[in-house]
């Protein structure tokens, strides 16, 4: 990533990709606060790798993120925009549904399990959300789905449904259905922790087409450490729901500075 493609956060990169910014951001379960005062800021068009414990509210940030969980306190702002709330002058009050949605439509989300439509085929799940969600014609949505079928190499899986694909077939379908909606962010939660291993390699590498076009920011939590060292811009450490360490792949990986960053790295390599 070259400096003239990041904007400060908060704001949108020249190819289109919009930054990400929360501060305070509280989230609990009943009693179980999963995420604790947090702040994060990713700049637009910047590669973030979100790596800690299970149960340290990696998944939750990013459900948050995409509002499938909402917070409690904090604000989350994405292309300069806030999520959860509107500005009535200089008061923040909380968003409407519509405000919400509207500003939701800047990010995608795949997931561990892909989340696909059985009953449709690979090329009908792509066209769902940019007929249904943002009004395109269905020769469009048809078009821009093949062309993105044909970016993740399954073109000659268009019309074949999501029982008759392999695990990393599904996946790379998940991720082209995410990439219709054109979104400024995309997060991506431990995307290839339910393939086999020799699937892991041509989802990994499309998430790698994906990062050198350089037009969306991407929030990933991943356990794939070595791929984490070779595309993140930053590496992100989570654990209880704060961040308690931070910086480029070569330094927290490499050479962490927290006792808690080095347990972890040591029982997953
Ligand atoms: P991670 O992704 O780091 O493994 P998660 O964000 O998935 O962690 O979960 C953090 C904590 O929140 C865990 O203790 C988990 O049990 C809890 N949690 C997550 N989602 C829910 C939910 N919908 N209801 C209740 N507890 C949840």
């Amino acid at each position: 990533m070259s400096v003239s493609e990041t904007a400060t956060p908060g704001q949108i990169s020249e190819k289109g990709a919009a930054g990400v910014r929360m501060r305070g951001v509280t989230k609990a379960f009943g009693s179980n606060v999963v995420l604790r005062d947090l702040d994060l800021d990713v700049a637009a068009g910047e590669r973030v790798v979100i790596i800690g414990p299970s149960g340290s509210g990696k998944t939750t940030i990013l459900r948050a993120t995409m509002t499938l969980e909402r917070i409690d306190s904090g604000t989350i702002e994405v292309g300069g925009r806030h999520l959860y709330h509107e500005l009535h002058g200089s008061k923040l009050r909380p968003a409407r549904e519509s405000h919400i949605r509207a500003v939701r439509s800047d990010i995608g989300m795949v997931f561990q399990h892909f989340n696909l439509f059985p009953h449709m085929t690979a090329l009908e799940n792509i066209m769902l959300a940019p007929m249904k969600v943002h009004g395109k014609s269905r020769e469009q949505a048809r078009d821009s789905g093949m062309e993105l079928l044909d970016k993740v190499g399954l073109a000659h899986a268009a019309n074949q449904t999501p029982g008759q694909l392999s695990g990393g077939q599904k996946q790379r379908v998940a991720i082209a259905r995410s990439l219709a909606c054109e979104p400024k962010v995309m997060l991506f939660d431990e995307v290839t922790s339910a393939l086999d291993p020799e699937l892991v390699g041509e989802v990994l590498n499309v998430l790698r087409d994906i990062a050198e076009e350089g037009r969306t920011t991407m929030m990933l939590v991943t356990h794939e450490m070595g791929f984490a060292r070779e595309m993140a811009d930053r590496v992100v450490m989570f654990d209880g729901g704060q961040i308690i360490e931070s910086g480029a792949p070569a330094d927290v990986l490499v050479d962490p500075q927290h006792e808690r960053t080095k347990a972890f790295l040591g029982a997953v390599k």
